[in-house]
């Protein structure tokens, strides 16, 4: 989706920044509470902090006044992580801070390493191509009286979309109202749900056209989404990804939980289609390549698409100090600028970046067999070779 409309209003302001001469701190924590601790995640900070302020010290650029404003922005940023902050889903935080008030606070749903950068803008180059590979989740919650839609994006609950309640039957005159006499009490009300069930699709379906969410999940009763399943129109049965059982009245908090679980199993099973594909299809049709030297390779060569990997994956390795070249092997000097290259215990992380700021999609797996017994990382190329 190229389009910005379906990102949170913050993201949209920090993709749209226009640089006003004042530096912007840029931070990026990993604070994924499955795999880290609070303790280590804090002492991260607090040393990126430590050479932030020296770098500040030492950066020409930056006058007497500014120097000041950064080293208490970046205090206030220590404050908000040790007091306020807490990972919940998130597994990277990243806040953006300025002297001028500016101050946000994004979550993903998605490992990225951890730094803090201060530049004239915000730090947002792989912001941008992460973000593309995010669906938006259309849920729309129905009851036979009323019907809610909103949008899912990242895990948290994006924006309403619209609200819909069933009218009451217009006056109807002389004849008609003897032709409702023929007709019983339920069939006035199925006539009325027919009526509503129509209207929801229409809504739904504009939503859709309007591109303001990519899937679609219903939610309500049990017995009223398999009747209103008839309902819907031929585009959005395509997109339409799951069900779960809510009552009308349910807290958006269990909905979106709920919403979460459904989102979760779709795409992992996209994922294991992606890995099955390129194992069997892109691989032995020299339009993919698995295990970390022939990823590296793809990436050191601007060819990968799509890079795919198990975030448990860890594999060191060297880094080039100046340009972006990685490898797994021990060379004396970059072989594209001759520049020092830096041993790194886990250089996973390098690859995940160069591949974002080639553009690349990235797709991050956990524990899927058949890639770990590939290498636990493989890419799918923009040509053969
Ligand atoms: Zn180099």
């Amino acid at each position: 989706m190229e389009d910005f409309k379906n990102y949170s209003k913050d993201l949209k302001e920090i993709l749209d920044y226009i640089p006003d001469g004042n530096p912007v701190i840029s931070v990026y924590l990993r604070v994924d509470n499955s795999k880290i601790l609070r303790q280590d995640y804090i002492t991260s900070l607090n040393s990126m902090i430590t050479e932030a302020k020296s770098n500040i010290e030492g950066n020409a650029n930056i006058d007497k006044v500014q120097r000041r404003n950064l080293s208490d922005l970046l205090e206030k940023i220590k404050r908000y992580i040790n007091d306020v902050f807490r990972p919940e889903s998130a597994k990277t935080v990243i806040i953006y801070a300025d002297r001028l008030g500016l101050w946000k606070v994004i979550r993903l749903s998605l490992n990225l390493k951890s730094k803090i950068i201060i530049d004239p803008k915000p730090h947002t180059q792989n912001l941008r191509t992460l973000l593309k590979n995010y669906k938006v989740y259309g849920v729309l919650l129905l009851d036979k009286e009323k019907a809610q839609i909103y949008s899912l994006y990242m895990g948290e609950v994006n924006e309403y979309l619209a609200a819909l309640i069933s009218e009451v039957p217009p006056k109807v005159n002389y004849r008609s109202q003897l032709a409702y006499k023929e007709k019983n009490l339920l069939s006035r009300i199925e006539e009325k749900l027919h009526q509503f069930f129509k209207i929801i699709n229409e809504r739904t379906f504009e939503l859709f056209k309007d591109r303001r969410f990519d899937s679609l999940i219903l939610a309500g009763r049990k017995e009223i989404i398999p009747q209103f399943e008839n309902y819907l129109h031929s585009y959005l049965q395509q997109i339409h990804i799951g069900n779960i059982y809510a009552e009308p009245d349910s807290p958006l908090g269990d909905i979106k939980e709920k919403a979460n679980k459904v989102i979760v199993q779709h795409e992992t099973a996209l994922k294991n289609a992606i890995i099955d594909k390129l194992i069997n299809e892109y691989f032995p049709g020299g339009m993919g390549v698995l295990g970390i030297k022939a990823t590296i390779n793809a990436l050191n060569l601007e060819q990968a698409k799509t890079i795919i990997y198990d975030i448990n994956f860890k594999h060191d390795g060297y880094v080039c100090n100046s340009c972006t070249y990685l490898t797994v092997e021990q060379e004396e000097t970059c072989p594209y600028c001759d520049s020092k290259l830096t041993y790194y215990s886990d250089i996973v992380d390098e690859i995940i970046e160069d591949a974002l700021k080639q553009g690349c999609e990235v797709v991050d797996v956990e524990n899927n067999e058949r890639l770990i017994k590939a290498g636990s990382i493989g890419a799918v190329l923009r040509y053969k070779f």
